[in-house]
């Protein structure tokens, strides 16, 4: 309690702690002495003293505290009592009995409503906004108390007093119980009410007021007649400790705050026990006579029990209700959220699915806003919240009732029309996109957005919730990508909307340089070394998988990404290559890079950097330009190509002899490698063998006339691999030598005869 107390300056802990003493000198006192024993030196006046220095403890808590009132009214009420406790001993000196009633009653009664207001003061502090039932929660445990008090206090001084007593002395006597009931009815609901460990202080006053209802009702006994030994000890302790404690509880620090704590709902048990308690006194009163102030208390428990359960079936009800709300709300718009479209929607399939609805029809528009991003990045979060706010009032002015606009997500509305023919779905997506394209007043700013929208139908595009999303949201996907603001879901567009999907995700691959690059080896055909390793680029998709990269590298053209995915594949095998340099294997790697890259001024530049960087010499680098490539832009091709040679490295026409090949232009492009396209090595296997042979063996005697390497890639088997060894091919590249794979998973073999196939690798491709 020490630390408890720890506000109280030093001077007054010490009072508390000497007075803590004396009450138990005092209490041992009490158990030595025999009944009726009274000494008036002890129990009359240092008992009033005891309680007046208390108070006067009580009191000066009020100075220098901000909230005066609690312990200056609670320090009076003791001081009231104790004063009357000082009149009683000076009225009774010598033995006199004192008239009822005394002095000594109107401080003692003082008391009562004094302490009374510090109560609901305290309990207005704890308790600023609890509910109607919480309330009755306190009632039904204050009332079921007091109703217990009550018929034993009540019973014992109707008999004690009898029916002749004066009105004024039966009014003196029957005011303490009720004091000490209306007491205990704040005490007991409080506690009820208010989360005991956080509060000690109540905890403390509560006791104190407890024990003092407790000690009234000993007073009664004694009083009646049936004195104890136990009686005359409580009834002599129960008044002064219990000042004692309503002094100390000012000064007790309140439970700290904590907003990160659960909040708890106040228990049953004390409202139980109430409730138990009121329905107990009736059900005595029916074997044995309560006094009517008990039956009174047991009755409005009992009432106050039942309007609570009202409130609670009521409160219950609204409670449903509200979460529901909740549920299928937006907190930041207020508009409907995406469970209320998948409920409406769901509900609208399964109810298509009778055969009486089946003539309902339904559209969706897809609204995704432009520019969004930029706004939440440029004016801030608190902007983009604001703008957002403003689109429910502004897209459901152009709405019927009957339409349901909602926000999907982010930057994403959705707009679910029923019964509506096509027209008027086109309509509405008009009226909304004119709606979105005005400005909008954010705070200091006023910014400007679009948007892009997708329009589907059910049950025409879709027969159930998830599909039709899907096609308002591929429709929409068109709008953004394509000219038109709006665009209506077809069938036809299905697989371009999966396309337009793929380009969006390749980008975020891109930027988060989310690729791999497998490497195939290379054989020297003559020594059977692997001298070289092609560099080829794999897309591990979330969804799809491994892509291919010929599934890929035509949508990084389109949508130019080309250049960032040559710049990640270079960087990646330059520093490959330089690792295996250093570790004692001089390969070579070799590069396949597109039209785009050609068309790129600096991209012989960025070539030089990227070996600067890795430190490795240009002649381990080739470069692969299909031969499709290097027709379709020959003059650009071939000044590139001077540029990458000057360079210092290799550069190789890929798939040669695939398409269409003019042997033309051979002789003025400055390659050093020709790569036979694995047509050639289809054509040996096939057909006339004798031909197609004399003709492989004529390209690669021209190659090797003008300077060049030739690789044969595509080799699937160990006859190929000896056909092509016996025509003078330089280097062979093809499944039966190694499939591609990552680095670290690359064995590379050394003399020809350890080559082996290798075990099929699916992520190869
Ligand atoms: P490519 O440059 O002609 O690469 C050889 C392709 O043939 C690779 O396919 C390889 O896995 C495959 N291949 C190798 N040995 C065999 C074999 O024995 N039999 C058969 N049937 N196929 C074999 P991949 O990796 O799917 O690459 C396909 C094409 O994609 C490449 O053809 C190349 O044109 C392009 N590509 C790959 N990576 C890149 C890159 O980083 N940049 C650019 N621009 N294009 C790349
Ligand atoms: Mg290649
Ligand atoms: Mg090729």
């Amino acid at each position: 309690m020490a630390a408890r107390v720890g506000n109280a300056p030093r001077a007054v802990r010490v009072a508390y702690a000497v007075l803590g003493a004396l009450l138990l000198a005092y209490f041992a006192s009490l158990i030595v002495r025999g009944p009726g024993q009274s000494v008036t030196l002890v129990d009359g006046w240092l008992v009033a003293a005891f309680e007046v220095v208390a108070s006067v403890l009580c009191i000066s808590r009020a100075f220098g505290s901000r909230r005066r009132a609690i312990p200056l009214l609670l320090g009076l009420g003791v001081l009231s009592w104790s004063i009357g406790d000082a009149l009683l001993t000076f009225e009774s000196a010598g033995g006199a009995t004192p008239p009822v009633p005394s002095l000594a009653d109107l401080f003692w009664l003082g008391f009562y409503p004094i302490v009374y207001v510090a109560l609901v003061l305290l309990m207005r502090k704890h308790l600023s906004n609890l509910g109607a039932a919480t309330w009755l929660d306190g009632a039904v445990a204050g009332l079921g108390a007091a109703g217990v008090c009550a018929s034993f206090a009540f019973n014992t001084i109707l008999h004690s007093v009898g029916g002749s007593a004066a009105t004024a002395t039966v009014a003196t006597d029957l005011a303490y119980p009720i004091g000490d009931v209306l007491l205990l009815i704040l005490a007991v609901g409080g506690t009820a009410l208010i989360p005991g460990k956080k509060n000690p202080q109540w905890l403390m006053l509560a006791g104190a007021v407890a024990i003092n209802a407790i000690g009234d009702t000993f007073n009664l006994f004694a009083s009646s007649g049936s004195t104890s030994h136990l009686g005359t000890i409580f009834n002599g302790i129960a008044w002064p400790s219990s000042i004692l404690l309503i002094s100390i509880s000012v000064w007790m620090r309140p439970g700290q705050f904590n907003p990160l704590a659960e909040r708890r709902t106040p228990g049953f048990l004390l409202p139980g026990l109430g409730a138990g308690a009121g329905l107990a006194i009736l059900l005595v009163d029916t074997v044995q006579r309560v006094t009517p102030v008990a039956i009174g208390l047991a009755t409005a428990t009992l009432v106050t029990v039942g309007i609570r359960l009202g409130l609670s079936v009521r409160g219950l009800r609204s409670l449903t209700e509200i979460r529901h709300r909740q549920a299928i709300t937006d907190e930041l718009t207020g508009l409907g959220n995406r469970r209320q479209l998948f409920s409406l929607l769901n509900a609208f399939f399964a109810d298509h699915a009778d055969p009486e609805t089946i003539d309902r029809h339904l559209s969706l528009l897809y609204v995704d806003l432009d520019h969004f991003k930029e706004i939440n990045d440029s004016f801030g979060h608190g902007a983009g919240d604001e703008l957002l706010r403003q689109l429910g009032p502004r897209l459901t002015s152009s709405l019927r009732d009957t339409d349901v606009l909602v926000r999907v997500g982010g930057d994403e509305l959705a707009v679910l029309i029923m019964d509506a023919d096509s027209r008027y779905a086109t309509g509405v997506a008009e009226r909304l996109m004119a709606k979105l394209e005005e400005p909008f007043v954010l705070n200091a700013v006023t910014v400007r957005i679009g948007a892009s929208i997708g329009i589907a139908s059910a049950p025409t595009d879709a027969t159930d919730s998830v599909g039709l999303l899907r096609c308002a949201d591929l429709a929409m996907y068109r709008a953004k990508v394509g000219p038109e603001a709006f665009e209506t879901y077809r069938r036809d567009i299905d697989d371009d909307g999966n396309r337009l999907r793929l380009v969006e995700e390749l980008r975020d691959a891109v930027e988060g340089g989310q690729f791999q690059v497998h490497y195939q080896p290379q054989v020297d055909l003559q020594t059977g070394e692997v001298t070289a390793v092609e560099a080829l680029l794999r897309w591990p998709h979330p969804r799809l998988g491994m892509v291919p990269p010929l599934d890929f590298i035509p949508l990084a053209e389109e949508a130019g990404l080309m250049q960032a995915l040559t710049a990640f594949v270079l960087e990646r095998a330059v520093s490959q290559c330089a690792a295996w340099h250093a570790g004692g294997r001089p390969l070579t790697v070799s590069v396949n890079i597109s039209a785009t890259n050609l068309l790129d001024p600096g991209f012989s530049d960025s070539v030089k950097a990227v070996l600067g960087r890795h430190h490795l010499p240009a002649s381990a680098l080739v470069l692969e330009i299909t031969e499709t490539t290097i027709l379709r832009d020959f003059d650009v091709c071939k000044r590139v190509i001077v540029q990458l040679r000057d360079l210092g490295l290799g550069v190789s026409i890929d798939d040669f002899g695939a398409g269409f090949t003019s042997l033309a232009y051979l002789g003025s492009l400055a390659v050093s490698e020709l790569k036979l396209d694995r047509a050639f090595l289809t054509r040996l296997a096939t057909g006339d063998t004798e031909r197609n042979s004399a003709l492989v063996r004529a390209t690669i005697a021209l190659g090797h006339k003008l300077n060049m390497r030739v690789v044969a890639e595509g080799i699937e088997d160990p006859e190929a691999l000896d056909l092509l060894t016996s025509l003078g091919c330089d280097l062979g590249q093809g499944y039966f030598i190694s499939h591609p794979m990552p680095a670290q998973d690359l064995v590379l073999p050394a003399p020809r005869l350890m080559l082996v196939p290798n075990t099929d690798k699916a992520a190869a491709g």
